[in-house]
């Protein structure tokens, strides 16, 4: 008899302190809302995602496919309570109606109006209605590690690297898991801990200090036998009791091989804590070492606004400071703002048009209001905001920026987007004209993902520090609900909280 497999995506990292909505269309990157059944194969299949392993996975051996849903939402404030609903209704009903398997495209760091952990609660409730259904499941390395997501699956992998270029690599690698554990080719003993560590974002690079020698320890006890680690650096703007680091390691057969391997990764983890900080300078020194510099192009990392953070996109600070101190031959990625974006369509390409940019939307989290930028330009471009991803990042998937357009003002090309995107890819200037390369400066609004595909291309990048909800500075915002101690918030904390 043919199995049936579902398979489905719910991805959201959620900002606790983000004021952006996060309503249902936002899980759909197309104007056509989420995808659903056959859409979902046509949008994901064959593409480098988690989910696009899964289809494989579940296509090569034969099983019948179900693809309830794939929601997939640029990070952004709690979730809404129907948009949650509706998610997790669906992937429940299709494993109510029958199924052998069920994989999971998750994030792990997701928050909505009434659950501090998404995608724990959707779990326990899929064991309630199928206690023994082989589950595999894949996750962000951003995701904040609970029992409830643990103990509800057979088998989780995480990503292992930021920028995430192995989305599809870990789908792969759990999809075969439970193909395997359903073979009864092995045993997978799963066991996680974590450490009181609010560990930085921008401090979770693999190529650098500290989570690069951390995932190269997962890779090694991989190498030696063991079926999965996985090392979270966790989402430290989640203001939830389980933010912080943790490892998932699973064994064949063996808790007491799974258990070796975590505590040697946590161990390391918290003998290198000190480095998941993130020192900052001034924005103004930023700016004025950039102008230093010859060789470009010279990236400035908005970090403060970081749109797959959570960040509005649409705040001004490093901008403005670039005007300020004259930089010329810049481009910039992006500023939201679908008002503009009118406004420029509405006088077409071609005209001079003088605009009050950006800074639409108030941070009461972080006690700010939105400063818009008085910005004066000709309309360069205007396009539907969508290109082929070509990273290894989402590979084959459509960029959905919305519509979107290019503010020239003489010395900075400003692209103006209708939906919050984080750029990865060359593509997010070409598609406007821009060639970046040729640029001398690049103002990016990312902290690590821009990796993906301008860090090929950068001579200098600068971290700038703006002003938004990601910004790394722990001071300013007001922590509730977190676990007490937590380094670095409480810097004598001990190992075990
Ligand atoms: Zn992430």
């Amino acid at each position: 008899m043919v199995q049936r497999a579902v398979v489905a995506m719910m991805e959201h990292e959620t900002n606790t302190f983000s004021p952006v909505p996060t309503p249902l269309t936002r899980f759909g990157r197309h104007s056509e809302g989420v995808p659903r059944g056959e859409e979902v194969v046509e949008q994901y299949g064959g593409t480098g995602t988690g989910i696009g392993a899964f289809i494989e996975v579940a296509q090569s051996a034969g099983m019948e496919l179900v693809t309830p849903i794939a929601g997939n939402a640029a990070p952004s404030g709690k979730v809404d309570r129907e948009a949650y609903r509706i998610m997790t209704d669906t992937i429940v009903d299709a494993v109510s109606a029958g199924c052998d398997s069920l994989f999971l495209d998750l994030h792990g760091a997701m928050v909505t109006q009434d659950h501090d952990d998404g995608e724990g609660a959707l779990l326990a409730r899929v064991r309630q209605i199928a206690p023994d259904l082989p589950i595999a499941i894949s996750l962000d390395l951003h995701a904040n590690m609970t029992d409830d997501i643990v103990d509800n699956c057979t088998v989780l992998v995480g990503y292992k690297t930021y920028p995430h270029m192995d989305m599809y690599e870990a789908g792969l690698h759990s999809g075969r898991l439970l193909l395997r554990a359903m073979a009864g080719e092995i045993d997978p003993v799963m066991v996680w801990d974590s450490r009181p560590i609010l560990a930085q974002t921008l401090r979770m690079g693999h190529d650098d200090r500290p989570m690069g020698p951390l995932i190269a320890q997962a890779r090694q006890a991989e190498a030696d036998g063991l079926l999965a680690a996985s090392v979270f650096g966790g989402f430290p703007l989640a203001d939830v009791p389980f933010a912080g680091v943790s490892v998932v390691t699973i064994a064949d057969g063996s808790q007491r091989r799974a258990e070796e391997v975590r505590d040697q990764i946590l161990g390391a983890a918290w003998e290198e804590r000190a480095e998941f900080v993130f020192g900052d300078e001034p924005l103004e020194e930023s700016i004025a070492r950039a102008a230093q510099l010859d060789e470009g192009p010279i990236i400035l990392l908005d970090h403060a606004d970081n749109t797959a953070s959570g960040g509005t996109q649409d705040t001004n600070a490093v901008l403005a400071e670039v005007i300020r101190q004259g930089l010329d031959d810049v481009a910039m990625f992006a500023i939201y703002d679908p008002e503009v974006v009118d406004q420029m369509f509405a006088a077409g390409e071609g005209a001079e048009i003088t605009v009050s940019l950006g800074g639409k939307t108030d941070m009461p989290t972080i006690g700010r209001v939105g400063e818009p930028l008085e910005v004066t330009g000709q309309v360069a471009a205007l396009t539907d905001g969508t290109f082929e991803i070509t990273v290894a990042m989402g590979r084959g998937t459509r960029a959905s920026m919305g519509r979107s357009a290019l503010l020239d003002t003489g010395r900075v090309q400003i692209v103006v987007v209708s939906r919050h995107t984080e750029p990865n890819d060359l593509g997010h200037f070409r598609s406007f004209g821009v060639e970046p390369t040729e640029k001398r400066y690049l103002i990016l609004k990312s902290r690590i993902h821009y990796r993906a595909g301008f860090a090929p291309i950068a001579k200098h990048t600068i971290p700038c520090n703006g002003v938004g909800v990601t910004s790394s500075d722990n001071s300013l915002f007001r922590f509730e609900n977190i676990r007490r101690p937590i380094y670095p918030l409480d810097p004598d904390c001990p190992e075990v909280s």
